[in-house]
């Protein structure tokens, strides 16, 4: 192999019949090349069978420092990293990802971000997968973000994150600030820079517009297609993660972007409260852990509940069948005699839909009548995630938890576009 390619470096090997490209790993073994291939895969190949190793790209030296510059024609803004495949790199040495867990590292990756803006400031409270995180976690990406957001010199923030339960984070920031005065972003990528397909560069550049944009609200900025051309700026309430691999694997669910955002322009698509420095943000991070999500399936046993009771659970999101339905007293196993038996008990039960588009509707079957009238509160077109975390928050807060009244009136009512009576389908 030539002197000049080293692990990291992007190349294309050719053997007798066929030609690989991918990035070089440190092989483990003499006599073989690995290569981990776009795929993600990692092969192995003889280096008697090679004919050619030709570089396509150096791979970027990650122990070098950078400088943030400041360039006065541009806009500031701030951002949070926790962690996902946006702040991962591929290890040439294990063929695994590492984080990338610096801002030197991580701006090296991203060079195209200070082409829109300045990122003034960088804070990384943690590095987590999304799947490692929960309520003390958002609420260090809350308490950070409202920090950031009260230097009058920064426009808005970035916050990247992995992917997998990135929707929940935007959801509870939705409601943790309150008031929102300048944007807040959250961004994500389904395969590391690293990748020839990276979905990273295009989030970033459109998470850069749309913090110095004119939405100040809690949104998800990510790819509207499989093509890498633009990005959706999406109500945090109102998004969720549909595809496991795609680019595009975040869609908007019951609502409308709030714009289309392409690397040079923005175009709007649906109201959205407008950025206001003399407005007064409020951090509000009361939660209340003991919420659980029960999804509803043929046949289940509504004992599950008395496990909640026992263990101290102060609310439970059920998400049902269409319109909102669980076993009856028709079925073999029905629900509704548990269902009264908790609430008595002052369990607070709420209904949602496994359908994720449309609203919940108890009053079309007389199966939906008699669960409705049990006591438990339907959600109309309420994402569950989005409505586990808002239970948690309401319970959170003593002045809304004293009564069952209080709670079902502040759960329907709308704080961040989490409940759309416009939806038409
Ligand atoms: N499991 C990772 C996470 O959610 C996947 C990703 O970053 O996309 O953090």
């Amino acid at each position: 192999m030539k002197k000049n390619i080293h692990p990291g470096d992007r190349v294309k090997i050719s053997l007798p019949n066929e030609d690989y490209s991918g990035v070089l790993l440190e092989s483990t073994e003499p006599g073989i090349i690995m290569l981990k291939l776009d795929s993600g895969y990692n092969i192995g190949l003889n280096k008697r069978d090679i004919l050619e190793v030709r570089l396509i790209k150096k791979g970027l030296d990650i122990k070098e420092k950078i400088e943030l510059k400041k360039d006065r024609e541009k806009r500031n803004i701030a951002m949070i990293i926790t962690g996902g495949t946006i702040a991962a790199r591929l290890n040439p040495r294990r063929g695994g990802v590492d984080w990338l867990d610096t801002p030197e590292n991580l701006f090296k990756f991203y060079p195209e971000i200070f082409d829109k803006v300045n990122v003034i400031k960088l804070e990384v409270p943690f590095m987590k997968a999304s799947e490692d995180m929960d309520f003390r976690d958002w609420k260090k990406i809350a308490k950070t973000t409202e920090k950031l957001l009260r230097d009058s010199n920064v426009d808005g923030v970035i916050i990247t994150h992995g992917t997998d339960f990135l929707h929940y984070t935007s959801a509870i920031l939705s409601f943790f600030l309150r008031n929102l005065n300048k944007p807040v972003v959250l961004t994500y990528s389904q395969r590391s820079i690293d990748r020839a397909s990276s979905d990273a560069n295009l989030n970033l550049q459109c998470a850069a517009l749309a913090a110095i944009s004119d939405i100040a609200e809690v949104m998800l900025v990510g790819h509207a297609s499989s093509n890498d051309d633009f990005c959706y700026a999406m109500p945090g309430t109102k998004v969720r993660k549909m595809h496991t691999s795609r680019r595009d694997a975040f869609k908007v669910v019951n609502a409308r972007p709030f714009a289309e955002i392409y690397p040079d322009k923005i175009i709007k698509v649906s109201n959205y409260r407008l950025r206001d420095n003399g407005r007064k943000l409020r951090l509000d991070t009361k939660f209340e852990e003991k919420v659980a999500l029960v999804k509803i399936y043929p046949g289940q046993s509504p004992d599950i509940l008395d496990y909640y009771m026992k263990k101290k659970y102060k609310g439970v999101i059920l998400e049902m069948s269409g319109l909102g339905h669980a076993p009856t007293k028709r079925a073999r196993i029905g629900w509704t005699k548990k269902l009264k038996e908790v609430q008595k008990k002052g369990l607070i039960i709420c209904a949602t839909s496994q359908c994720i588009f449309g609203r919940v509707n108890p009053l079309v079957y007389s199966n939906g009548r008699e669960l409705l009238e049990t006591g438990i509160i339907y959600l109309e077109d309420m994402l569950a995630e989005t409505a586990l975390l808002k239970l948690g928050w309401v319970l959170g807060h003593d002045e809304w938890a004293k009564s069952k009244e209080k709670i079902k009136e502040v759960m329907l009512k709308n704080f961040s576009h989490e409940l759309n009576d416009r939806l038409v389908e």
